[in-house]
């Protein structure tokens, strides 16, 4: 036993520790002699030693298992206090009428800082990617907040005149007033919507309207489709089913395919450029986001690629919000697939299980 990593500890029948091997020791900072004879609970944060008894009660009166043969992740307890995570196999076994418990333990404090690490990093790429987005869209939004900054400043400049004239009519100067009041939450809408899209958030699975997903961020894809001359038209059923799904994440999936529908379409004919939107019920249980352009579409060799991380065909392209896209929609368990279209162009389709279909 002392020869294992793994630590190893065996109780008696109600839990009593009977030994344990040298990798439990150092696990849990007990000598042998101090925890022989302890209950096993001495070794669970409080939590869960408050409840050991009635497990192993119940246990012993149903031998329904929750742990025993099964195993399982949870936290334990150091001599010095300390919680931390391990995996536990626990196992029974009988000899001679008495029946014993054997616990195998590994500790997974290393593992679980790589996991939080990997999962941050997943969380930081996303984020990343949205900044992209957002960075390719900053032309356009610049421009949309100029408009209404221009427009404030000429309905001052006129209130100005007209009160340096003397003469001055006040209902001109409230007229001028309330646009400038109504230019100035234009502006400001555009600004708080560009916000909470690049701040950067827990990731929150909800039950979600998927209308408020995209009315969210539809102002920004006008935006950016009318910089573009492209007209861009929007049509979500009624009566949708809910999702769930992390709202901005989602966000980021649409507007991205947004985005690259625009892309696609730089060298139309400017009368061609058209960009859809539609969602829909596809089966009882899922929701389906179509994407439609009429852009360059995408060639048989692009196709094998286009959710790799760093496949871009653009000369000032990062490549990485397809496969991010992928990667979000996939964590929804959803899915994420594209074509093109017989009148040119191509479509990107994104599939979500609805609320009912995740239960
Ligand atoms: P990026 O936009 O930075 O290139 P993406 O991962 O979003 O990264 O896209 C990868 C590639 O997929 C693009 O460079 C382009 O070649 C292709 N692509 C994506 N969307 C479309 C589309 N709607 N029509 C044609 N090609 C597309």
């Amino acid at each position: 036993m002392d020869a294992l990593i793994e630590a190893i500890v065996i109780t008696d029948e109600t839990g009593v520790i009977e030994r344990c091997n040298k990798a439990a020791v150092d696990m849990f900072g007990f000598s042998q002699e101090e925890a022989v004879g302890q209950n096993i609970s001495i070794l669970m944060p409080p939590s869960d030693s408050a409840n050991h008894a009635a497990y192993v009660e119940r246990y012993r009166r149903t031998r329904e298992a929750r742990i025993i043969g099964i195993g399982r992740e949870l936290n334990a307890r150091r001599k010095d206090g300390m919680i931390f995570p391990i995996h536990l196999a626990l196992s029974e076994i009988t000899y001679r009428g008495t029946v014993r418990y054997i616990g195998l333990m590994r500790d997974l404090t290393d593992h679980k800082k790589a996991e939080e690490r990997t999962l941050r990093l997943h969380t930081d790429m996303i984020t990343a990617s949205r900044l992209t987005t957002m960075g390719e869209m900053a032309a356009a939004m610049a421009h949309e907040i100029n408009q209404p900054l221009a427009a404030i400043a000429n309905y001052a400049s006129a209130s100005e005149r007209i009160l340096a004239r003397g003469l001055g009519n006040i209902e001109d100067i409230k007229a001028a007033l309330h646009h400038i009041k109504t230019q100035s939450h234009r502006a400001g809408d555009i600004i708080r919507r560009l916000r909470s899209f690049v701040t950067p958030g827990s990731v929150d699975l909800e039950p979600t309207d998927i209308k408020a997903i995209i009315d969210a961020i539809k102002p920004l894809a006008e935006v950016d489709a009318h910089a573009n001359n492209i007209a861009i038209h929007f049509d979500v059923s009624t009566n949708l089913p809910k999702i769930v799904a992390d709202q901005l994440q989602i966000q980021q999936v649409l507007l991205n395919l947004l985005r690259n529908g625009i892309d696609a379409m730089q060298d139309c004919d400017p009368e061609h450029r058209r960009l859809e939107l539609h969602c829909y019920i596809a089966t009882p249980h899922t929701i389906r986001i179509d994407v439609i352009d009429c852009g360059h579409g995408i060639t048989e060799e692009a196709g094998k690629n286009l959710f790799l991380p760093f496949f871009t065909t653009k000369t000032s392209g990062m490549g990485m919000g397809l496969a991010i896209s992928h990667t979000i929609v996939k964590s929804h368990s959803g899915g994420l697939s594209f074509s093109n279209n017989l009148s040119g162009g191509a479509t990107f389709s994104v599939t979500l299980p609805t609320k009912m279909a995740n239960k």
